[in-house]
């Protein structure tokens, strides 16, 4: 096995090049004195003018041609630019994804319940072919059982103090008060609800974590807005007065696997399984349910070595192109995409699978759901709109439930790497 050692001289050679090491200090250091290409001029607002400027900037000075502004900003881009306003800044057109449809993936849960067509985009060969595969397996035995299990949002601002006793009694006084922080955070939002604060001191410092429920929002700029009125209300209202505090220190868990998200929620935690016959994996996934055992055995011992906050196989490929393909925001998957998938032979030849993510933080309303193309897919889904949520979280564990199946059968059968090549090489 190569050492560290190994691994960073053959670094060190790959970045000298025929270049001495004082060579690249050099290059390392800030340069103030060359001139700075001309700055990309921050918009408020969305708006021709500035994305005409944008595109003279890049035309001028970046490696784009006027071939690449015409893919970029084509006449769908330019006559929907307002559509954009509230989602993205310094606006220069619309990225096209491929985004293939699988299904119908049948559901039988507590919110969702009917056949769903799932569009996922992505540029990566092989992955709408699999997840489709095993939505057919899936959908040909019944369905899969899905229920939400918990809901919640969080957001943790951060209190210092001098001493521990004034951060002992902070927490005395916001355990007395839930109510005052209550009708704080109410005033800012409809459907947003604070249902617990959890205090963490550690030292000096407080962290409280809030807790909300989201309605069919994600929540993560509900639960900010709703949150900084609360700490306005603290700031004004607490006998003891922090030195200085954060509206969010990190203890949330937004964008990033954490072990208190994946022992709580955050979002929605739902769970999918399913009970399959021996024959229909042998028909559908050329292998057998014990052969999947001891895959999920092996594999999940792995997944305990190298240390992987809950085992699962591959739930990142399904959820970002699910939430790219809905206006979900993509950097949650890192959240989203961890969680528990199960897998056990049963008796008459059987197979229970299942799937538990805690982290699915999606909504059907807000966010990036109103844009043109991600309304289509949630459209498609028959998910758009107030009322659904509830129902794309189970969806959701429906479609990683499929993407586990379709993977997992491929590992058992030999069929993973010649998937890929045939689906993603073809062409080459
Ligand atoms: P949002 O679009 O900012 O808020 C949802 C809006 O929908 C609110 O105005 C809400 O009104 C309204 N609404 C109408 N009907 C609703 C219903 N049935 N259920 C819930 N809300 C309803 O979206 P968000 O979900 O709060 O935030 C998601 C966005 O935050 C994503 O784009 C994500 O990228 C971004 N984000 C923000 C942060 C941050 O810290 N700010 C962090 C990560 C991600 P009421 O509020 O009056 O109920």
């Amino acid at each position: 096995m190569p050492s560290a050692f190994d691994a960073t001289r053959r670094m060190i050679a790959a970045m000298l090049q025929g270049r001495t090491t004082s060579d690249i200090a050099k290059q390392s250091r800030p340069d103030t004195a060359s001139p700075l290409k001309p700055w990309i001029r921050p918009a408020k607002r969305l708006e021709a003018t500035f994305t005409a400027a944008n595109w003279k900037t890049l035309l001028g000075h970046s490696g784009a041609s006027e071939a690449d502004k015409a893919e970029l900003y084509d006449a769908k881009a330019q006559e929907q630019l307002e559509r954009y306003e509230h989602n993205v800044e310094n606006y220069i057109g619309t990225l096209r994804l491929p985004v293939g449809v699988i299904g119908p993936l049948r559901v039988n849960g507590i919110f969702a319940k009917g056949d769903f067509y799932v569009p996922l985009a992505t540029s990566e060969a092989a992955l709408v072919a699999s997840y489709g595969r095993g939505a057919r397996l899936i959908s040909s035995v019944g369905g899969a059982t899905t229920a939400t299990l918990a809901e919640g949002v969080h957001r943790s601002p951060g209190f210092a103090f001098g001493t521990t006793t004034e951060a002992g009694l902070f927490v005395a006084w916001v355990c007395e008060n839930f109510g005052l922080l209550e009708t704080a955070a109410q005033a800012t939002t409809r459907h947003g609800k604070l249902v617990e604060i959890s205090p963490h001191v550690e030292g000096d410092h407080v962290y409280l974590v809030f807790t909300y429920t989201t309605g069919d929002a994600a929540g993560q700029n509900m639960v900010t807005i709703a949150t900084a009125a609360v700490c306005a209300a603290i700031e004004e209202h607490s006998p003891v007065k922090p030195l200085h505090w954060f509206v969010e220190a990190n203890f949330s868990g937004d964008k990033k696997a954490s072990a208190m998200s994946f022992l709580s929620v955050r979002g929605r935690k739902v769970t999918a399984s399913v009970e399959l016959p021996g024959e229909e994996i042998e028909k559908q996934l050329h292998t057998t349910p014990r052969r999947m055992e001891e895959y999920w055995r092996m594999s999940a011992l792995g997944g305990v070595m190298s240390g992987s906050i809950g085992v699962q196989g591959h739930y990142a490929n399904g959820l970002a192109a699910l939430y790219l393909a809905t206006g979900q925001d993509a950097a949650c998957v890192a959240e989203s995409a961890v969680g528990v998938t199960r897998i056990e032979q049963r008796d008459g030849n059987k197979l229970f699978v299942s799937v538990t993510l805690p982290n699915v933080i999606v909504g059907t309303v807000g966010g990036g759901t109103g844009l043109p193309t991600q309304s289509a897919g949630l459209n498609i889904l028959g998910l758009k709109g107030a009322g659904h949520a509830r129902a794309f979280g189970e969806v959701i564990a429906a479609v990683c439930l499929a993407g586990e199946l379709s993977i997992i059968g491929a590992l058992c059968a030999h069929e993973f790497a010649s998937a890929h090549k045939n689906l993603a090489r073809g062409k080459a």
